[in-house]
């Protein structure tokens, strides 16, 4: 399986706590107006990396914190786990979606992911709430959910499914 990447950005310190290595990912449904980057759009557009090339640059880098952006990372779920196992569970992963949690719920392929991240932002950027204030955030929209609360919210969904 390959991973379409726009690029891997080794030392940030905005995306996410700590320093960390951010995989930006091709590909982004949301098109959301004054996007920084919409040349990160086009879902046939960066490289393809393996998962084990990915993995291994990644490892280069030498921290432990993993951010994941794009670009609409879950877009490229399957991908991502195989790339989160290859990596193991000392890595910290922040992901950044552009879905609500609330649609991200409604897709139970996506489960797992968000049940291996230590933290999500969700949500669009929205120009008319952009706040350069803010913490790891585009638009004040958009939530910052801890691991405990991105497990709570998907055990409630799966505890009231009727396939439960
Ligand atoms: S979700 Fe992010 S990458 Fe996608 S259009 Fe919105 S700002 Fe751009």
């Amino acid at each position: 399986m390959m991973l379409r990447v726009l690029s891997l950005l080794p030392d940030s310190v905005v995306d996410g706590p700590g320093l960390r290595t951010v995989l930006f990912l091709a590909g982004c449904p949301h098109h959301c107006i004054g996007c920084h980057n919409p040349s990160s759009w086009d879902p046939a557009g960066g490289v393809e990396w393996t998962i084990e090339e990915t993995a291994e640059r990644i490892r280069k880098v030498g921290n432990r914190r993993l951010t994941l952006s794009g670009g609409e990372p879950l877009l490229q779920t399957s991908a991502l786990m195989q790339l989160l196992e290859q990596l193991g569970s000392d890595y910290d992963v922040i992901l950044y979606t552009g879905y609500l949690l609330e649609e991200i719920l409604q897709r139970r392929r996506w489960h797992p992911l968000i049940l291996r991240v230590d933290g999500l932002i969700d949500g669009p950027f929205i120009q008319s709430k952009l706040d350069q204030t803010t913490s790891f955030r585009g638009s004040t929209n958009q939530r910052i959910y801890n691991r405990k609360q991105l497990e709570e919210a998907v055990y409630s969904i799966d505890k009231n499914s009727p396939s439960h």
